[in-house]
């Protein structure tokens, strides 16, 4: 048995019908966005994951599929937040009906919510998050309304509080 994984073999072995290939997604960060999509597992939907595969370039990537489900623009900026490289691919009756790279946006609406405790934006019902995104590698957003800086490590942290308190 061979371990070797070429792009069409793995295509090959979990072909799904319907719903959406995230490729690309940073190494090790693939539960995180399943979490960030709500995706527990308990709702039924049919999902394989794929962590750490060599990609062709000879780095290691994580490969989601969920089957049944396009993402929306909300959950795919908030991909963007943790794997800024991640690409989707939309599977309409086992074919790619729709591909492209995940985008940082420039501004960040909604999620996730600020690190300073004290910000306005927490004591707010609903929460009306909003950063600026100031850079993508290293990742640094900055809150608008309490100029308070978020890296990476605290953008992960807050956006699974933020998915906690919400789903
Ligand atoms: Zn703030």
């Amino acid at each position: 048995m061979s371990e070797k994984t070429t792009d069409k073999s793995e295509l090959k072995v979990s072909k799904i019908k319907n719903g959406t290939v995230i490729d690309h997604i940073a190494a090790g960060t693939a539960l995180l966005v399943l979490e960030m999509l709500g995706i527990t597992g308990r709702e039924g939907t049919k999902v394989t994951l794929s962590l750490n595969v060599q990609s062709k370039k000879k780095t290691k990537k994580d490969i989601v599929k969920v089957e049944n489900r396009i993402l929306d623009k909300k959950e795919i900026n908030q991909i963007s937040l943790i794997s800024p490289r991640a690409t989707i691919n939309e599977i309409k009756n086992f074919t790619v009906v729709n591909k492209f790279k995940v985008e940082l946006p420039e501004e960040v609406h909604g999620f996730p919510k600020c690190i300073n405790p004290k910000c306005i934006t927490n004591a707010r019902e609903p929460p009306k998050h909003s950063y600026f995104v100031k850079s993508s590698d290293p990742l640094k957003i900055r809150c608008k309304y309490c100029n308070t800086n978020m890296n990476k490590q605290d953008i992960v942290k807050m956006l699974l509080k933020y998915q906690g308190l919400t789903k």
